[in-house]
């Protein structure tokens, strides 16, 4: 057997003197890049991608002229041990990897490689004897396309310095770099970042200003700032701080390594709000109030939330994700916790903001099409509810019903009701029962003969699992199972204002709403004040 141009024997030394000991997982490696290239059409120019950073990258690395260093060789850390050879122009290639249903043909490389036995247990030289002469038995390979967009080499971005740490790095890692947002693997040493402050006696500080707003709480009475920041302080001044039991005062601090408090926070706010989120001026005892400057739909990006609060020293919380809003009403707060913020805290805080984390989305007047389907209300075997429980949560998410059909469970009659609906202008379509697992119900069917696209069936909410939701044309689509009638609140509450601001939903944003999307039906319901699809 030939591994490159060497014989089994001197590329084992060659591992021996790059990896420190003749790692089998290397060998196999070289027997399956050799496999790989003879399926490979002669004189292909190719990539590779291997799909474990374990040993296997090595051996590619070692015996072709693809390397991590050039972008030849790419890993995608998908925890198999297999690698891909693919033309670099079309991505058309061949995927080789050990296959488990084969192994029993080499036992020790079988107990090597699924660690059956502890390693002292284990000889080295039967696996690798098995290696060279059965490893070609014990891997399987299947042609691929690779998809190119995701493997083809980032374009060259800018480079930065990094204002913390002084390196360069590249800017679309944000205001900062990686390393200094946190995501170094070495452990810090412990760092005080705490300002060196001076105090001076408060019978001192006549005719000076006072660096922060001070507070008065009286218990069950009243708390609020009762001195504001950079206000002079008067003889009477000194006298109610005395009452206060305030005895010291700090002085400004002028050091380039601290942003005072409300500047942190101005900057914060400023970064942080989007569309439709206000804030006043000036901080108020060094924190900043967002408030909706309309009703709508407030949206949050969580990942980023979570990124601003791992940082130590500020904070910023706000209401859930997707709450309907009105205008004025409160939505979040930030500031900086000490007085003085060390700049390094405040830059890393300000590097998860480079789009704004908060917006509240305008919830238009939408033209909604109902379909009410089902053989016992067409054929007036029972008295339809839906219509009017629709009807009135459409309208009071500001969107009015433009029509209501009825069809019987009959998929070409469902379909030629839907396509009327689209017909009147129906932006958004919402069709209501046939959508459990019955015989009868083929509401989905008629949906799809209508064309229905870009679907996704069935939802982890409690009750409404059997939703559906996706689009004919521009018309959005909400399935709604029965439930709806029996239920005060169901997936409709929450998906319908989605929709209504103009939202794609995506089986990963129903996915999202797994947690907390289970109603307990309580006696007195006080939705939306509750967990329900939070
Ligand atoms: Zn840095």
């Amino acid at each position: 057997m030939h591994l490159g141009n060497y014989s089994f024997e001197e590329f084992i030394d060659i591992v021996k003197n790059f990896h420190g000991s003749p790692a089998p997982g290397i060998l196999l490696g070289a027997v399956m890049l050799e496999e790989g290239k003879k399926l490979l059409p002669p004189d292909t120019i190719f990539d590779v991608i291997c799909e474990t950073p374990k040993c296997l990258p090595d051996a590619v690395q070692l015996l072709t002229l693809c390397t991590i260093g050039n972008g030849w060789l790419k890993i995608f850390n998908l925890g198999r041990y297999a690698l891909s050879l693919y033309d670099k122009y079309s991505g058309q290639g061949v995927r080789v990897f050990v296959d488990s249903t084969k192994l029993d043909r080499a036992p020790a490389l079988k107990n090597w490689f699924l660690k059956l036995t502890p390693k002292k247990e284990q000889s080295l030289e039967e696996i690798l004897t098995e290696i060279k002469n059965k490893g070609t038995e014990v891997i399987s390979s299947h042609p691929v396309t690779v998809n190119l967009s995701l493997v083809s080499k980032n374009k060259r971005s800018q480079i930065g310095i990094c204002p913390l740490c002084k390196e360069a790095y590249p800017i679309k890692d944000g205001s900062i770099c990686r390393a200094c947002q946190g995501e170094a693997p070495y452990l810090a040493k412990p760092e005080d970042l705490s300002p060196n402050l001076k105090t001076i006696a408060a019978k001192d500080a006549l005719g000076k200003p006072l660096v922060h707003d001070l507070t008065q709480i009286i218990p069950g009475k009243s708390k609020g700032a009762v001195f504001k920041k950079g206000q002079i302080l008067t003889a009477g001044d000194l006298c109610r701080l005395q009452q206060m039991g305030r005895e010291h005062l700090y002085e400004p601090l002028k050091d380039a390594n601290f942003i005072h408090e409300n500047e942190a926070a101005e900057k914060f706010a400023a970064k942080m709000a989007g569309d439709g989120v206000g804030y006043d001026l000036p901080p108020q005892e060094g924190k900043i109030n967002f408030k909706a400057t309309r009703s709508g739909l407030f949206l949050v990006d969580r990942e980023r939330l979570i990124s601003f609060n791992l940082v130590p020293e500020v904070m910023c919380s706000c209401r859930q994700n997707y709450s309907l809003v009105t205008k004025d009403s409160l939505l979040a707060g930030t500031r900086a916790i000490p007085l003085y913020l060390a700049k390094k805290y405040f830059l890393q805080a300000l590097s998860f903001l480079d789009s704004p984390l908060f917006q509240v989305l305008p919830m238009p007047s939408k033209k909604v099409g109902l379909l009410i389907t089902g053989n016992e209300v067409f054929y007036g075997h029972i008295e339809d509810k839906f219509e009017p429980i629709i009807t009135n949560k459409v309208e009071q998410l500001g969107s009015q019903i433009i029509a209501t059909l009825k069809s019987p469970d009959d998929t070409q009659k469902i379909k030629e009701a839907v396509l009327a609906l689209i017909q009147k202008g129906a932006e958004i379509i919402i069709t209501t029962a046939g959508l459990s697992v019955d015989p009868d119900d083929v509401t989905r069917k008629g949906l799809l003969e209508a064309g229905l696209a870009n679907f996704v069936y069935g939802a982890p909410i409690l009750p409404g699992a059997m939703t559906l939701i996706g689009e004919i044309n521009k018309t959005q689509i909400l399935g709604v199972p029965a439930c709806a009638l029996y239920f005060l609140r169901t997936s409709l509450d929450l998906i319908l204002p989605r929709l209504i601001a103009g939202l794609k939903i995506t089986r990963k944003d129903l996915a999202e709403m797994a947690e907390g999307g289970l109603c307990l039906n309580c006696k007195e319901c006080t939705f939306p004040k509750c967990y329900f699809g939070k």
